[in-house]
């Protein structure tokens, strides 16, 4: 029962108190030059909290934050909670009118803003109609405290030099609220554990941005999960190269605390910036997008690793040739699938040991299927579009994929119908993806419902042809959408940058020595760089509309 009052709520926040008293003095978060120990952490957190509460903040309120991954935007995965605020993690590739409509949509009363993205939260902000509340924005800068000095290889050109103090009415910092607050502040514990903890719009591949609300039983349970399921182990040292809003970074951030984790922090980041940070902190564990993969996998400047270095992939099917390129490297490759409304990674794909003895690229195949539920924690199924029953497990046969269990949301803030459309009444989530389950019991993504080509009555998965794509070694991105044909229906269309040479005739050719004839791409269309949006997924929906202009040209 969600309301029933409860005497011991499960919280992630808990994780940061137990952290000061057992890794007190190990290393919390790493950033330039900078480095603070979990006491501190605790302290800083416990002082920003005290500061909330002073400015008013009180239980289910919205607290925003617009920041790259520095070592503010971590402590405020606790402090904004602890202040018995709701946490809403704003992704830093929005354009200031999407987030004016996100602020004014969950009545927002605090923006804390990165100097960096400065002018357009500003922007944002100014944007609200008179009469509406505006939330108070609180600046986080670099340079306000002096530990924080830049380090030239680690962040990239500041563009500081745009933000006007003179012409701005913001008059607090986040070290004000750091220095003024109180570090014995009793934080405010939710009364239940279905109490809110944190509000994630989701970045909007498929549609308009819709606010998940999770409660902190569930990021608790999903913390845990994530830990145990990845093998985690005490005082591992992460980079963070998956930017913490996306999805609240897949609850490491909590995770770091529960295990006595160091958080390395990147503003920014490069290739060169990545292996950086590896050989200079020892890094051990790092979470990415397939994008980030790619990006080291291509790397001019890409060298073995001294000790390897444990990388979850996840948020979009990450090419086999991609996997097998980072593993060559030194990098040992995990696969996960989830999304914002079940709170991270909730499927993955468990790896045996006997696995190891095939061919490589045998491995890298099975690696780049989704896998089977973490820990039994969320039950997956794949449903038949039209008996709404399970699919046979024959690696054939697809159907939508389905998800239940502890992490699902609680809903989505103000839109009841949005809810109600995916959430169904048998506690099952509809994700729109569409999947396949092998005779091994292994889920793997053919697609999302929206991307499947349907080519003269037969089913093309775009995900299968990107990922041969993927393997010819001049490409470096690709993704398949459907292009309207008057024979056909539909064709598949592939959208491609290189990094060597070739024409359409050649890509063709290379599709059709290796896929039947109907899945080859008909249209080639080479791009300096593929689209992506804010969570650096390719913006297929973008491809789509390109590829429908060119039917109608
Ligand atoms: P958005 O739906 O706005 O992109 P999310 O970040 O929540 O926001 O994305 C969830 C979606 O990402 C899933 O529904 C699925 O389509 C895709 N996805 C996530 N992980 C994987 C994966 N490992 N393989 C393939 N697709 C994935």
């Amino acid at each position: 029962n969600p309301t029933s009052p409860n005497s011991c709520p499960l919280t992630p926040l808990t994780f940061l108190e137990r952290a000061a008293t057992v890794y007190g003095d190990c290393t919390s978060i790493a950033y330039n030059n900078a480095t603070f120990t979990w006491t501190e952490t605790h302290l800083r957190c416990l002082r920003v909290a005290s500061s909330l509460t002073g400015l008013g903040i009180g239980r289910r309120d919205v607290v925003s934050v617009l920041a790259y991954n520095v070592p503010a935007l971590y402590e405020l995965q606790f402090a904004v909670p602890m202040s018995g605020a709701v946490l809403n993690n704003l992704n830093t590739r929005l354009d200031a009118r999407t987030i004016e409509i996100m602020l004014r949509h969950c009545e927002s009363k605090i923006l804390f803003v990165d100097v960096h993205l400065r002018v357009l939260a500003q922007e944002a902000v100014s944007r609200f109609p008179p009469g509406i509340r505006r939330p108070v924005v609180v600046v986080i800068r670099d340079g306000a405290h002096e530990r924080f000095t830049e380090s030239v290889s680690l962040v990239p050109q500041s563009d500081e030099s745009h933000v006007n103090d003179a012409e701005s009415d913001i008059s607090t910092t986040y070290e004000d609220l750091v220095e003024k607050g109180d570090p014995n502040f009793q934080w405010v514990r939710p009364i239940n554990e279905w109490d809110p903890i944190t509000l994630n719009y989701t970045s909007g591949t498929t549609s308009s941005p819709k606010g998940v609300v999770h409660s902190h039983r569930a990021i608790f349970i999903m913390t845990l999960d994530s830990l145990m399921d990845w093998s985690v182990p005490k005082n591992p040292v992460y980079l963070w190269t998956l930017p913490m809003f996306h999805s609240n970074g897949w609850t490491f951030t909590w995770g770091m605390a529960a295990v006595g984790g160091t958080n390395v922090c990147l503003r920014k980041f490069n290739s060169d910036d990545i292996f950086s940070a590896v050989d200079r902190h020892k890094v051990t564990h790092m979470c990415g997008a397939p994008v980030v993969l790619n990006m080291i996998a291509n790397s001019p400047n890409a060298k073995p690793l001294e000790n390897p270095v444990h990388f979850l992939t996840g948020g979009a099917p990450p090419p086999s040739a991609v996997v097998l390129r980072t593993e060559s490297l030194g990098f040992v490759i995990s696969h996960g699938y989830g999304m914002t409304e079940v709170a991270g990674v909730v499927v993955s794909c468990a790896w045996k040991e006997k696995w190891n003895r095939l061919p490589v690229t045998e491995r890298a195949g099975l690696k780049a299927r989704q896998g089977v539920r973490t820990l039994a924690l969320t039950e997956v199924n794949v449903l038949d579009p039209n008996s709404g029953l399970g699919v046979k497990h024959d690696g054939l046969t697809q159907g939508e994929i389905v998800l239940k269990g502890p992490s699902l949301m609680l809903g989505y803030l103000k839109d009841s119908h949005a809810t109600k459309m995916c959430m169904k009444e048998d506690g099952w989530l509809y994700t729109g993806d569409v999947g396949v389950i092998h005779p091994d019991g292994y889920l793997e993504i053919k697609d999302r419902s929206k991307d499947v080509i349907i080519t003269g009555g037969e089913n093309v998965s775009s995900v299968e042809v990107e990922s041969v794509l993927y393997s010819n070694p001049v490409v470096y991105e690709a993704a398949v959408v459907a292009r309207q044909d008057e024979f056909w229906g539909e064709t598949p269309c592939a959208f491609v940058s290189l990094m060597g040479k070739a024409n359409s005739e050649d890509i063709i050719k290379f599709c059709r020595e290796r896929l039947p004839h109907y899945m080859v791409p008909k249209t080639v269309v080479f791009m300096e760089e593929l689209p992506k949006t804010a969570t650096g997924k390719i913006k297929k929906f973008w491809l789509r509309d390109m590829a429908k202009n060119m039917s109608q040209s």
